[in-house]
């Protein structure tokens, strides 16, 4: 409605804008006029008025009895009680209206301007203009806004119903299956509707789900392992007490015997015990490195020679092939041996007797290889993807709790190193170390 004011508002004003200035300029040119009388003077008036101007135009004594007029000759001679002829004969002013004519009920517009003889008032020059033009323009304008506000609700009601459709539905469902999740079923998955954020959002949940789920398993593993782990030592140890409980001995050799078993039982509940402890610290990252100067060729050379006695045990050669003037890296000594002895130990474990161990290194570019090789029974195809995942053990025969590996990645990423393992099954298996080599300058 507002809009339709403002158009009308700004159309009339400029009809009337026309009118007026037209009116003026030809009601003022009359001062050039013979000293007729205005009757004499219409005619002329009229003629001169209709060549410059586009509307009906009247010549009006003081009467108000009309003198000429360009349209309607009947109405010359009659008095017409006009708003805007008698305001601007009493006020000496230009007045204008705005009506309808009362016999054709025709929207007009109209503007009446004083004639002066010297300083006397004589009559009116009147200039109309039919407003249904401009009506019919404002009706169009009125009518286009329509359409277009019918065109933009009905397309904002079906984007609304688009939406709606395809965010309020599928994310209900999610809302549904999230609530599903939170009470534990964690086996349902929540149907991707469409490629777009809500679809990306029921991937990620049915994902979260997944991870969720496997998280538990291995957690649920782990204990059984741990329980599996911590039976055989906590056996022995309660059979030996009790045994020698019995007070039956006589031969302090079996005494002996029984409390050394003991005593490895519990330093083996010892070892488990630490190495969860140490893997929980290194995976919440929440352990510091210190960065000590390691001579890689020396350091390997230690390692071998700590081992070699428990190789030579088993029938195992251990070897080290070492490139000369192997590079120097900065690394925490401590837990690279850790590393080392662990991955060491599996070899040993793994590796029957008559077989070997290879320790080599060698320096590539900007990196350090250490390869520790091994002839053993190797890792088979299928379980070598999941090697380094904590827990994750291959054969339940050899004790073990599937820590080792992944406290080793641990460690060495976090020397911004790699751990990767290869192996081909009743081959053998070589684990590669890779450690940044630090500038001399910088040593
Ligand atoms: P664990 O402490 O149980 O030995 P690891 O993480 O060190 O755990 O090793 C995980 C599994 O990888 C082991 O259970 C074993 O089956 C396999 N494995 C590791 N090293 C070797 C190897 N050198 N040869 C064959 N199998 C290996």
């Amino acid at each position: 409605m507002a809009l339709v004011f403002i158009i009308r508002q700004n159309y009339y004003g400029n009809a009337e804008e026309i009118l007026e200035r037209e009116a003026q300029s030809a009601a003022n040119s009359y001062d050039r006029y013979p000293a007729n009388s205005l009757q004499k003077n219409a005619k002329i008036l009229l003629e001169n008025t209709i060549r410059d101007v586009d509307a009906q135009v009247q010549v009006i004594n003081s009467e108000g009895i009309v003198l000429a007029d360009s349209e309607l000759d009947e109405l010359v001679g009659q008095k017409l009680n006009l708003p805007d002829v008698e305001n601007s004969l009493k006020d000496k002013t230009m007045s204008k209206w705005i009506g309808k004519v009362s016999s054709t009920d025709e929207p007009i517009i109209s503007v009446s301007y004083p004639l002066k003889s010297g300083n006397e008032v004589i009559g009116v020059l009147r200039l109309v203009s039919t407003l249904s033009r401009v009506n019919n323009e404002i009706f169009k304008i009125v009518l286009f806004f329509a359409v277009i506000s019918f065109v933009v609700l009905s397309i904002v009601l079906v984007l609304g119903y688009f939406l709606s459709s395809t965010i309020t539905g599928p994310v209900k469902e999610i809302t549904v299956a999230a609530e599903k999740m939170a009470r534990g079923e964690l086996d349902v998955r929540v149907p991707k509707r469409y490629d777009d954020e809500v679809g990306k959002l029921a991937v990620t949940l049915n994902y979260m789900a997944k991870e969720i789920a496997d998280h538990q398993k291995t957690k649920d593993d782990l204990i059984a392992s741990i329980s599996h782990e911590l039976r055989t030592p906590l056996t022995s140890i309660k059979g030996w007490a009790a045994t020698l409980n019995s007070g039956s001995f006589t031969d302090i050799n079996e005494i002996r015997e029984g409390l050394g078993i003991i005593e490895n039982e519990t330093d083996r509940l010892a070892f488990l015990a630490n190495e969860l402890l140490d893997y929980t610290k290194l995976s919440t990252k929440n352990v510091s490195i210190g960065l000590d100067i390691v001579d890689v060729g020396e350091f390997l050379c230690e390692i071998r020679n700590q081992m070699n006695p428990r190789a030579q045990r088993h029938s195992i050669d251990l070897k080290l092939e070492l490139e000369d003037d192997l590079a120097f890296i900065k690394a925490d000594r401590n837990r690279l041996k850790q590393v080392m002895i662990n991955i060491l130990d599996n070899s040993l474990k793994y590796t029957q007797e008559g077989g070997f161990i290879k320790i080599s290194s060698q320096s590539q570019r900007d990196e350090i290889l250490i390869s520790i090789e091994d002839s053993g029974i190797g890792i088979p195809e299928e379980d070598l993807p999941r090697i380094k995942e904590k827990y994750y053990k291959v054969s339940t025969s050899f004790s073990g709790n599937g820590l080792g590996l992944s406290i080793c990645d641990e460690i060495i990423s976090l020397h911004n190193g790699r751990l990767e393992i290869s192996s081909i099954y009743g081959e053998g298996t070589r684990v590669d170390i890779y450690l940044p080599i630090t500038q001399r300058s910088n040593l």
